[in-house]
């Protein structure tokens, strides 16, 4: 019997251990699961916390203004843009969208998105301090149980991509204009001498004349378009040497002393035989021929004289002065634009240039990473200064 019990007893102890070592287990069974779902929750908060900064970054980065409004029109969340595009600070959150936007037409866009899940590509134009061609993209949001959560609006500013379009708009009908002018001379000349001219020795020779003439016109405006549109693209390689400007003036002078004579005008080179310039000596040259060209051209009398001086920290200064009527002010700051002219009447249809000069003449020096300003005083005359690296 005893040894039975003993053996009973024993059997208990074995299962008390037992029982014991398998709760111990469990015990740490469950504390490593807490272990794991603490760790498990840690993971998911940092991962969240990351995914939340990634979106503020990424509105903060977005060129396009964001705005959640919620159904009330109130501002849930905008981002930089939104803030910077309709004035207001950020975050702007809790303001009515209306008193932010003071627009009506994003009234009428709230009321449009209570039938409709969403309103595309809707331009309107906001007057702010500046006015603005604005592209609104609208759609109602809806949350876990379907019901109205808000709407999102997001909204491009296409201003500059507005004005650029007007620009080559613009360019276009200047460009067709300038080239219909002189190929309608060619034609109306060629027409009379097919209709009989060519029989009088000396209207033959006039209407050739005419159409060699506009002929050279067409061909200059063409080169002067093409030298543009290469400057523009960064298509031009300059060189970047020593350039030695009195030189340069003495030569390009020489091209132009006949034209002068023709006029009385007096060509006179001032620069100091030291002043030397940084760049591509052919372009450079171009700008000078451009400057005197106009000097004669619009000046019209006295002495066109180019002169020079260093300056300050690597850079030097030349100026082609004339004695001519001058720029009026209000035509001073546009000069330097395609096809603009001062005066219409005398630059057009003969004798005038293709409208390009001074543009080319910026672009070049700007290329060279220089500048170019213009000072001029009505019958005065007027003298361009063009800053350019010393070589
Ligand atoms: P254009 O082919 O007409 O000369 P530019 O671009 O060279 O074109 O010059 C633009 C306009 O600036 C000219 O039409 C003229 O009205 C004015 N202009 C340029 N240079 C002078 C100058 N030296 N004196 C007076 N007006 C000038």
């Amino acid at each position: 019997m005893i040894g039975y019990g003993l053996i009973l007893l024993a059997a208990l102890a074995v299962a008390a251990v037992w029982i014991w070592r398998l709760r111990g287990q469990l015990t740490e069974a469950r504390a490593s699961d807490a272990r794991e779902r603490a760790a498990l929750q840690r993971q998911h908060a940092i991962a969240l916390g990351e995914q939340q900064e990634r979106l503020a970054a990424v509105l903060a980065q977005m060129l396009e203004a964001l705005i959640v409004v919620d159904p009330a029109g109130r501002i849930q969340l905008a981002n930089r843009a939104a803030a910077r595009l309709f004035g207001f600070q950020p975050p702007g959150a809790g303001r009515p969208l209306l008193e932010v936007v003071r627009h009506h037409e994003f009234a009428a866009l709230l009321a449009r998105l209570e039938h409709e899940p969403e309103v595309r590509d809707h331009e309107l134009r906001h007057e702010g301090a500046v006015t603005r061609t604005l592209n609104v993209n609208a759609v109602r949001l809806l949350d876990a149980s379907a019901r109205p959560a808000g709407v999102l609006f997001v909204v491009h500013d296409l201003t500059a991509l507005r004005k650029l379009e007007g620009m080559r708009e613009e360019f276009v009908a200047n460009v067709s204009h300038e080239l219909r002018t002189p190929l309608s001379l060619i034609k109306g000349a060629a027409e009379t001498l097919l209709d009989g001219g060519h029989q009088d020795p000396e209207a033959r020779l006039r209407f050739l004349g005419i159409i060699d003439r506009h002929a050279s016109r067409l061909n200059l405006l063409i080169e002067d378009l093409l030298l543009l549109s290469a400057i523009d693209s960064g298509r031009i390689a300059l060189r970047s040497e020593p350039v030695d400007l009195r030189d340069l003036v003495e030569e390009t002078m020489g091209d132009f002393r006949p034209a002068a004579g023709g006029r009385d005008i007096v060509l006179s080179n001032s620069l100091p035989a030291t002043l030397r310039a940084r760049g591509d000596a052919g372009r450079l040259r171009q700008v000078l021929s451009n400057l005197i060209d106009n000097a004669i051209k619009h000046g019209g009398k006295g002495t066109v004289e180019v002169g020079g001086a260093p300056l300050a920290a690597g850079w030097l200064q030349f100026w082609v002065r004339d004695e001519g009527p001058g720029i009026p002010e209000e035509a001073r700051g546009r000069v330097f634009e395609r096809f603009f002219r001062a005066d219409k009447s005398r630059a057009r249809p003969q004798g005038g240039g293709t409208g390009l000069g001074l543009a080319i003449v910026k672009n070049l020096v700007q290329a060279h990473g220089g500048d170019v300003r213009v000072e001029s005083a009505e019958g005065r005359g007027t003298t361009f200064f063009i800053k350019l690296p010393a070589g």
